[in-house]
């Protein structure tokens, strides 16, 4: 099939905001890249873009096309790319794909915002900010050691990256934190030791709940930044944490969310000079990369136990393991743990996880496979090969039990498809769900255990991850359990709307039974404690409601 040129310019022009993805792999939200183009009849390696156009590699032989990034380094040079458009087809911006026969090779990486469709190449005009000149050299160094670990760490030693916060503004967020997100209610549940009764209602908090200790220093951290920085634009790459509430704030506070439809980002509107925060989840290792060489002052929020994670990763690496990783892969952090693998396959559960055990040990249908995970695996993964040895590693938020029941069930599957001879080689895991996961779990289990609840309320976000095993835990133990992320689900008529575990929405009218009753709470590590008063409060009021209304009585 020929390739026409004119045509793919077309198709990026009826892109929805003129953007064409080109990444590492097909479904990772990869920076929208304002495509240039080099329609130049060129023989390969010839193109007189005047840049060393070392990707320059076209599937239809008669006409080639420089797909060149606005700012070639040596990185990207070595971060090649294949993406497939149809010739004549839609151009899928998301996905990998081979259609109509048409395979281009591009180097991978951001590029500036360009204008789109340009007939021709020019050379880079940005003028480097002192700082970028400066991290620029490292970066390189980085590239040349071809390792991804080497890229981060350059990274954030770089001048402008603070993963500390501020301490000149520390006070201030911490006095802002304190009025906007305590309660009083909650205070006094603690030091009730977890039970109150209000009315008839008992209500039974969880001894461990709401914000963890990552995502407080997280969100202290944002606070400081707009303190520290009254003037200058701030972004955000992702929500700060999952919760509408303290997400709201720092909207209101000015801080500006990175504009994303679907998987994709768009960082186009972000300059040099602006203030970037990346979230308690992380960011890729692309996006780290691009911010740098923009000349951003970068905040760095990750928590430790998501970099720990990452840490992990490495340690596959040099052990010559593909990472098997056990989360969501539509997941902010899960998206970042795996930008920072080589080799990479993201399991779900214990189904997935079971249908890759069965593949190493005898074999199966390789497309079936690929199809399955084809969200979920790093560019160019093969199941016949890739799996011979593997690292478990996990999000940090998953469920603990299911974690360690897939880390058993690898175990034993290179065991009995190797041998207890090589299975050091063979197979690594490391023990990496934060204790604030743990915690949670245990005192969700504590509650369940102890019987005396009528129903439990889950409080937090619905796209928060640990919360919804918290869910996920009471619906496996049979108690009626609702999730709610904000006293708005919960309405005086004494109606619910949650979620649940996974993810359906489902309205109850009546959810609050007349007479005595015990309610257990708990609240997911993104939540504040005032949204948790905030439908503790509703209870109350739609109890004392139907205390007053008489038998009988239309409501
Ligand atoms: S839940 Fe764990 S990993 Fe996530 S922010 Fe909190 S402490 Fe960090």
């Amino acid at each position: 099939m020929n390739w026409d040129p004119s045509r793919l310019s077309a198709h990026l022009r009826d892109d929805a905001r003129g953007i064409v993805t080109v990444g590492s792999r097909s479904t990772v939200p990869v920076f929208p890249v304002r495509a240039r183009l080099c329609f130049q009849d060129l023989p390969r390696n010839g193109c007189a873009c005047g840049w060393s156009c070392t990707s320059l590699l076209l599937s239809s032989p008669d006409t080639p096309i420089c797909f060149a990034p606005a700012r070639p380094t040596p990185t990207e040079m070595n971060s090649v790319t294949t993406f497939v458009a149809a010739a004549g087809g839609p151009l899928e911006s998301h996905r990998q794909r081979v259609l109509g026969g048409s395979t281009f090779v591009s180097t991978a990486r951001p590029s500036l915002p360009l204008p789109l469709g340009s007939a021709t190449c020019t050379p880079p005009t940005t003028a480097p900010g002192a700082a970028r000149r400066a991290a620029l050299p490292r970066m390189a160094a980085a590239a040349q050691d071809n390792s991804k670990r080497a890229l981060r760490r350059a990274i954030v030693s770089g001048d402008k990256f603070n993963r500390k916060g501020f301490k000149d503004t520390a006070d201030i967020a911490k006095a802002e934190m304190s009025t906007e997100f305590t309660s009083e209610l909650i205070a006094e549940l603690r030091e009730a030791a977890y039970t109150i009764v209000r009315g008839g209602v008992t209500v039974q908090l969880a001894k461990a709940y709401g914000f963890c200790w990552g995502v407080e220093r997280a969100v202290a951290m944002a606070y400081e930044t707009r303190r520290q920085f009254p003037t200058e634009r701030i972004w955000i790459t992702n929500e700060i944490i999952h919760n509408p509430s303290v997400n709201a704030r720092l909207r209101d506070m000015g801080v500006l969310f990175v504009p994303q439809e679907g998987m994709v980002k768009d960082l186009s509107g972000v300059a040099a000079g602006d203030v970037v925060i990346l979230p308690a989840f992380g960011a890729t290792l692309e996006e780290m990369q691009f911010l740098t060489e923009t000349g951003c002052q970068i905040v760095d929020t990750t928590c430790p136990w998501v970099s720990k994670v990452w840490g992990t990763l490495d340690k596959h690496k040099r052990a010559a393991c593909t990472s098997v990783i056990h989360g969501k892969w539509g997941h902010e952090e899960t998206i970042a743990t795996a930008s920072f693998a080589d080799k990479y396959l993201v399991i779900l559960n214990m189904a997935e996880a079971e249908y890759v055990s069965d593949y190493i040990l005898h074999g199966g249908d390789r497309d079936a496979f690929l199809a399955k995970f084809s969200n979920a695996m790093s560019e160019g993964f093969d199941p016949d090969k890739d799996l011979s040895s593997v690292g478990v590693a996990n999000q940090t938020t998953m469920l603990k039990s299911e974690t360690a029941a897939i880390g058993k069930l690898f175990e034993k599957t290179m065991l009995q498809r190797y041998g207890p001879a090589d299975l050091t080689t063979r197979f690594v895991a490391y023990d990496t769900i934060c204790d604030a996961t743990q915690e949670r779990q245990d005192a969700m289990i504590e509650l369940l255990d102890g019987g005396a609840v009528d129903l439990i309320i889950v409080i937090g976000g619905f796209n928060s991850s640990n919360t919804s095993h918290l869910q996920e835990m009471a619906e496996h133990a049979g108690v009626t359990s609702y999730w709610v992320d904000s006293a708005e689900c919960v309405s005086a008529n004494n109606r619910i709307r949650y979620r649940a575990s996974h993810g359906e929405e489902r309205v109850v009218d009546g959810f609050l039974p007349a007479g005595p009753v015990t309610v257990g709470v708990t609240s997911g590590a993104s939540t504040p404690d005032k949204v948790v008063e905030d439908v503790l409060e509703r209870v109350f009021m739609i109890h004392k409601l139907s205390a007053e209304v008489p038998v009988g009585a239309s409501t």
